[in-house]
């Protein structure tokens, strides 16, 4: 079983690669109007206090219904939308939305893809949309991928947003390259455990001592954490055990449209 991958000389000629290469062009074109032909939307997906069910907040999670191709993942076109730029247009569009049906005495968690923290504008839009949707910043988490976070120079417009109440989380934590002496400097108030470690816990030892230890070290430098992917009540057991209090994941709710959101946000305004 040859890796082959990875050298130029071989993927300059590989025909799965140029299909490959004209569909992301394709798909590229077809983002740009998405947005106007009403094709993107916006699903929630609640975020939890495990040891209650009760339903703290949700994350935003952006769905692309391609006419000709249908269902489109996030994980396929977020990467085209942050090379053609068309993220920043899209990332402010999914804010909006998720402020505008934000259910009262919740908080509302949207991502950020690294090219938007590069914005000189970023803090500002943000901010106006605040403004618009008159949004408290506290009730706002703006989340970033470890890996977007390694890169030092984005240190200044975290803190930015952090300064006028904005709380930001490390996503998907755990998958990126970051020493743990890299994670203390960090901006950050969350940090968000990758599903994969949640995934483990119930598995092997290590897997299990994997968990328990990004758990004590965010307690360690108070970070609040959330678990992603809580799929069996032995995982939200084991979670409570090693004392990480907040997840999401579908053994709670999967991502629900808007009005189902407020159904299961029963929290009065605190
Ligand atoms: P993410 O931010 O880590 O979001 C969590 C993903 O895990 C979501 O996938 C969610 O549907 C999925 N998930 C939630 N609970 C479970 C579970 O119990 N089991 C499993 N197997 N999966 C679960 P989704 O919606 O496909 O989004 C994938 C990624 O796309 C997101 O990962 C995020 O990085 C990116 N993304 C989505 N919407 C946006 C957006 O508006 N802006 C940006 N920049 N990125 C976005
Ligand atoms: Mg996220
Ligand atoms: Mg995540
Ligand atoms: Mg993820």
């Amino acid at each position: 079983h040859a890796k082959r991958a990875g050298t130029h000389s071989w993927t300059r000629y590989d025909p799965a690669m140029t299909d490959r290469r004209a569909e992301d062009a394709t798909l590229t074109e077809d983002l740009q109007h998405a947005l106007d032909r009403g094709e993107l939307h916006v699903l929630y997906q609640p975020i939890v206090d495990i040891t209650t069910g009760r339903t703290l907040g949700a994350e935003a999670l952006l769905r692309w219904e391609h006419p000709a191709r249908g269902f489109i993942s996030p994980v396929r076109f977020i990467p085209l939308a942050e090379r053609s730029g068309a993220i920043a247009r899209i990332g402010l569009w999914v804010l909006e939305q998720a402020l505008k049906v934000r259910p009262s005495g919740s908080y509302m968690s949207v991502n950020l893809s690294p090219r938007q923290l590069q914005d000189p504008t970023l803090v500002h839009d943000v901010l106006a949309v605040l403004h618009r949707t008159a949004t408290s910043p506290s009730r706002l988490v703006l989340e970033i991928t470890e890996s977007a976070l390694v890169d030092d120079t984005h240190a200044p417009t975290l803190q930015a947003l952090r300064e006028h109440g904005i709380r930001v989380a490390i996503d998907d934590f755990g998958t990126g390259y970051s020493s743990l002496q890299y994670l203390t400097r960090l901006p950050v108030d969350i940090l968000k455990i990758d599903r994969a470690f949640v995934a483990e816990l119930n598995g092997t030892p290590e897997g299990r001592a994997i968990a328990e230890a990004v758990i004590r070290l965010a307690q360690v430098l108070h970070l609040t954490t959330i678990a992603e992917g809580i799929e069996t009540t032995d995982q939200a057991l084991e979670l409570q055990t090693l004392g990480c209090t907040r997840g999401q994941g579908y053994l709670y709710a999967k991502p629900l449209p808007a009005h189902a959101l407020t159904e299961v946000s029963t929290a009065p305004d605190a």
